[in-house]
């Protein structure tokens, strides 16, 4: 086991003593190094120590909002294999399941078409040992398997569906300085955690071209690791076929601003304060997701609002059908309905983005 120079094990230290050791060994840290740290080290982790979803926990995403969601990507997963001639083996892939209910209310729906459960061979992609728990329970009639990359798949097409995935990978950020971009560094100050710059600025042929010319001080987000996920699952749907559909707060094109944002217990929290037990996370860049995905040779769809591609794919409807079959839930089943769609809730912030092999006519798009 580690020692440090206090004698203390590593493990006997709690997830802000290791960070601020690490800082005042080997200096500063950079904030996707941070960020790693804060939600996936490997026992005291954001996502691996603790329950963050839900009521209790500090947010509540969409499918835990309603099974309207989940119920609707279902439909829109059925359309898919439909137009992909009904393949009799493909892969069902989600990325960051939380726990279990959007793939639940989607299984529900989509296995009524026949042949779709037959054919359907379930993945699910997980860092959290308390949710990997709740995803077995909640669909081990699925016979879901747990990937540890994307190295591989079974033979036939890939659907892959991810739910606010994207904003949990560490990202690092630059500011412009009149010498080049710096990376901005997690510190210590006077003892405590603090903002700076890396003194030397990173090479500018590294910076995309949508940031040239630049404002002094603005800051640009990239997210290496999404764009790597990306890169793989997009090569392999280039060469099984199929489609992804990922839905996150974000922006379409690669645009400067700092999203890096803490929440703990439904409120907003200082990223740097209580490592471990804030969730962090970021604005989902899918213009650069949308690059990667175009380079391996798939399609994307414009940017839909989730609003607008809940509404085209018949959301109203649901709701109608759902509380005309439970007129005691309607009140809820409409709170429901405005919170996923309405602007001033989740309806505009949140964005659904589709890359696909080319061919493809995804539903719920721009045409
Ligand atoms: N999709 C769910 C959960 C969203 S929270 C929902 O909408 O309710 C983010 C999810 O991604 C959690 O399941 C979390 O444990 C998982 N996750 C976060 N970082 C991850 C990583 N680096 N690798 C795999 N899963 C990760």
């Amino acid at each position: 086991m580690t020692q440090n120079t206090t004698g203390k094990t590593l493990d006997s230290l709690n997830l802000e003593q290791q960070i601020d050791l690490q800082i005042s060994t080997s200096g500063p840290i950079s904030v996707a190094t941070y960020m790693g740290l804060c939600l996936t080290h490997p026992s005291k982790g954001y996502y691996r120590a603790a329950e963050p979803l839900g009521a209790k926990g500090d947010f509540v995403t969409a499918p835990e909002i309603s099974q309207m969601f989940g119920e609707l990507i279902g439909f829109w997963l059925v359309n898919l294999w439909q137009q992909m001639d009904e393949p009799k083996s493909f892969t069902l892939l989600e990325l960051g399941p939380g726990r279990g209910t959007l793939m639940a209310d989607i299984l529900r729906v989509a296995c009524r078409a026949p042949g779709f459960r037959d054919a359907l061979k379930l993945r699910l992609f997980e860092t959290s040992p308390v949710l990997m728990a709740e995803q077995k329970a909640k669909l081990d009639v699925y016979d879901p398997k747990w990937l540890q990359n994307f190295e591989s798949f079974d033979e036939g097409p890939l659907l892959i569906v991810a739910n606010e995935f994207f904003d949990a990978l560490p990202i690092r950020q630059f500011v412009c300085k009149p010498d080049g971009w710096h990376e901005r560094q997690i510190g210590l100050k006077d003892g405590k955690r603090a903002f700076g710059l890396s003194p030397t600025p990173i090479p500018p042929a590294s910076m995309p071209d949508a940031v040239a010319g630049a404002e002094m001080d603005s800051m640009l987000e990239v997210c290496f690791g999404g764009a790597e996920v990306m890169r793989q699952l997009a090569q392999a749907i280039a060469r099984q076929g199929g489609a992804l559909l990922a839905v996150d707060y974000g922006y379409g094109t690669t645009q400067t601003g700092d999203t890096l944002q803490g929440v703990r217990r439904h409120a907003f929290a200082d990223v740097l304060d209580t490592p471990g037990e804030t969730d962090i996370s970021a604005h989902v860049d899918f213009g650069a997701l949308g690059n990667v995905a175009r380079a391996a040779g798939l399609a994307t769809q414009p940017l839909a609002t989730q609003g607008e591609f809940l509404t085209r794919l018949g959301i109203g409807e649901r709701a109608a059908a759902l509380s005309g079959a439970n007129p005691g839930s309607a009140n809820d089943i409409r709170t429901a309905h405005d919170r996923l769609v309405n602007a001033d809730q989740m309806g505009t912030l949140f964005k659904v983005f589709c890359a696909h092999s080319p061919g493809l006519m995804p539903p719920g798009f721009a045409a």
